[in-house]
């Protein structure tokens, strides 16, 4: 499978201009070609390639594989809309692959510029680590105005083992009560997560009340490190609970993405935009390391499974009294109303594991309550 490595150059003060100067020089070039394709109304790349190749050589002075670049780029991007010309902004990414750039040793870089090939040291974290050694040479080099940072976005391209044959299923709520519930009862990071995006929003308010230059930059900041505190905390947390399915001999169910994205566009999606993301970064990060540890993971149609009772399988609203609780009106059972979530999606995930070839969104409620039982 593809991963993608973010690594953070640490460049000298003249590294850092050469990749400036470079980066401006790209993406001129890249908006002058775009304007020659967009008159032609071609986005062949064999075709631009023998009409401006030489130009583009000459006129921005670009080395041979940076002018390849550039016209696959160009090309790629009037591909995507041809009814638009497309342009590109002066620190637009620049595209590196194995023939302009090369990863030296294990935290070293070496990079094409218009002044000749510099070796930039990177900062690795544990992550990165991992990758460095099975990065394909395909990256792009990013520029963040804010920091002044630059930062390479490698591919790298990661063996993944076949997944055995489960066991079981362990089932994975992602809640508003709590970051994520499995169906052995273990809830997870809600409470420090909420209070983060409490204290987040009042902020915002705050700031946003005041509608200065000043309030508007400290949003950002602020935003960027709740963005990497969730960050943090879904990759911990997803570490866990694939490590839990993969020693377990697990399957890991979840709730398909449709259903996830209808509940981020759910009303109040405003004040729930960081929490819409961190669900769709945790479900990503499960479903990466999960296929890196061999864990299968079944998608499942959420529908009703906060509302079912997982014993007697009654589905009924009333189940619910509050957000955090359900109490079957049926049978009497009691609990945690995101661990019973998770228990039912557990249900949907076994049955969709024991039947293959069944589709998944026909498993009705009765199928859960059936397997339930098996
Ligand atoms: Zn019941």
């Amino acid at each position: 499978m593809k991963l993608v490595a973010k690594l953070k150059l640490a460049p000298t003060p003249e590294q850092a201009a050469a990749l400036l100067v470079t980066m401006e020089r790209f993406n001129a070039a890249c908006d002058w070609l775009a304007g020659k394709a967009f008159g032609d109304r071609t986005a062949n790349k064999y075709l631009v390639q023998r009409r401006y190749y030489a130009q583009l050589r000459a006129d921005f002075g670009l080395g041979a594989q940076m002018a390849v670049r550039v016209l696959a780029k160009v090309c790629d991007a009037y591909k995507r809309d041809k009814k638009i010309r497309p342009t590109f902004k002066p620190h637009g990414a620049i595209v590196y692959d194995q023939r302009n750039s090369r990863i030296v040793g294990l935290d070293r870089v070496s990079l094409a510029t218009l002044s000749g090939r510099i070796v930039v040291p990177f900062l690795v974290g544990e992550y990165q680590r991992t990758l460095v050694d099975r990065l394909k040479g395909q990256a792009d080099l990013v520029y963040e105005p804010q920091t002044r940072g630059f930062f390479l976005y490698a591919t790298a391209e990661v063996p993944t083992p076949e997944p055995g044959i489960p066991q079981d299923v362990l089932g994975l709520d992602l809640g508003i009560v709590n970051l994520a519930a499995d169906s052995d009862g273990s809830l997870y990071a809600g409470a420090v997560c909420t209070g983060i995006r409490r204290r987040y929003h009042r902020l915002r308010q705050r700031l946003q009340a005041k509608g200065t230059r000043s309030a508007k930059r400290l949003l950002k900041q602020r935003r960027r490190k709740e963005q990497r505190f969730q960050a943090n905390v879904n990759h911990i947390l997803s570490k866990q609970l694939v490590q839990n399915a993969a020693s377990t001999h697990r399957a890991l169910a979840l709730e398909d993405l449709k259903a996830l994205r209808d509940r981020i566009r759910a009303p109040q999606a405003q004040r729930r935009v960081l929490h819409g993301w961190a669900f769709a970064q945790l479900r990503s990060f499960v479903e990466y390391k999960a296929a890196l540890a061999g864990v299968k993971v079944v998608a499942v149609n959420p529908r009703n499974t906060s509302r079912t009772c997982p014993v007697c399988g009654l589905i009924d609203k009333a189940n619910r009294p509050t957000q955090a609780r359900f109490r079957c009106v049926g049978c009497g059972l009691e609990g945690e109303a995101d661990t019973i979530a998770a228990q039912n999606i557990r249900a949907l995930g076994r049955a969709a594991v024991m039947l293959p070839h069944a589709s998944l969104l026909t498993v009705s409620p009765s199928g859960v309550e059936a397997s339930s039982r098996l």
